[in-house]
């Protein structure tokens, strides 16, 4: 308020260049350690996998070792799997930082949302090798629900959502992708029946490899990164992502993406 300007401006010339430099130093200082936790979580979830292949790949090789055909067997899957973790790992990596690097470019593509969801929808219900997947639209919307977009990145945020809720979610109760619209926004949620999310692990889903059960998200592949792709693809997009939960009843994602307006006649 003006108050706290009168009173900065009462501070001598050279302090008040001080304050501010201050402020400025105590932010870099904000986004210097994130920065440094940031490389350190990389480091370590890349170490992990990579261990344990040069560990798996010294015994196959050595002789002394005499690993028997069977055992062989399944260090192969093993150190397989474990160079998959990796390969997605670094894929998300990679994303994060594209979609970082664009921020500040919003995207052009005119993308229809709800024939995105229906298309992804359709894919994944059909690896899963089940109907599991509904992509239910509000029946009133007959036209196309047109975005303004990155048609790869809304394409990674619909998956995302969907393999959260196919890999958290109850494995023998639908997912629900659901698209409506609200004024002058689309409104896609992805709904699970699985045990949902404790209130106290909400704020911090989005965090880079935040996870409530790292064991669990390990476990299914997960790396911890799903969601803070799916928000910064919200931002770059002028979005809102909103994640709400119940405890034993599932959780609804819903990501709101400005429409792209009708041109003035
Ligand atoms: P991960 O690769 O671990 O799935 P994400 O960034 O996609 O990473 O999600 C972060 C964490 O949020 C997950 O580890 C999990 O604990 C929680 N989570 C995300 N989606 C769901 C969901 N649909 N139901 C329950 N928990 C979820």
């Amino acid at each position: 308020g003006a108050r706290s300007i009168w009173q900065v401006s009462r501070v001598p010339i050279d302090e008040r260049f001080s304050l501010i430099e201050l402020v400025n130093r105590t932010a870099e200082a904000d986004i210097s350690r994130a920065h440094t936790d940031f490389v350190a979580n990389a480091s370590h979830e890349l170490r992990t996998p990579l261990s344990s292949i040069i560990g798996y790949v010294e015994t196959l090789a050595d002789p002394e070792a005499k690993v028997p055909p069977a055992m062989a067997a399944k260090f192969h899957t093993t150190v397989l799997r474990e160079a998959r973790r990796l390969q997605t790992l670094v894929e998300d990596l990679m994303s994060l930082s594209r979609i970082e690097a664009e921020k500040h470019e919003f995207p052009r593509e005119k993308i229809d949302l709800g024939q995105m969801a229906q298309t992804i929808g359709g894919e994944v219900g059909f690896t899963v090798g089940e109907e599991r997947i509904l992509v239910e639209t509000e029946p009133a919307l007959v036209q196309p629900t047109l975005v303004q977009g990155d048609r790869q990145q809304l394409d990674q945020l619909i998956r995302n959502l969907i393999d959260n809720a196919l890999k958290y979610g109850d494995p023998v109760a639908p997912v629900t992708v659901r698209l409506h619209t609200e004024g002058r926004d689309a409104v896609l949620e992805v709904i699970d029946r699985g045990e949902g999310i404790h209130p106290d692990h909400l704020p911090y889903l989005t965090r880079r490899f935040y996870r409530s059960d790292p064991g669990r998200s390990r476990a299914a592949g997960g790396t911890g990164l799903g969601l803070a792709i799916v928000k910064h693809i919200v931002e770059r997009h002028r979005g809102k992502l909103d994640i709400s939960s119940t405890l034993g009843h599932g959780s609804t994602v819903t990501v709101r993406l400005p429409l792209v307006t009708a041109p003035a006649p």
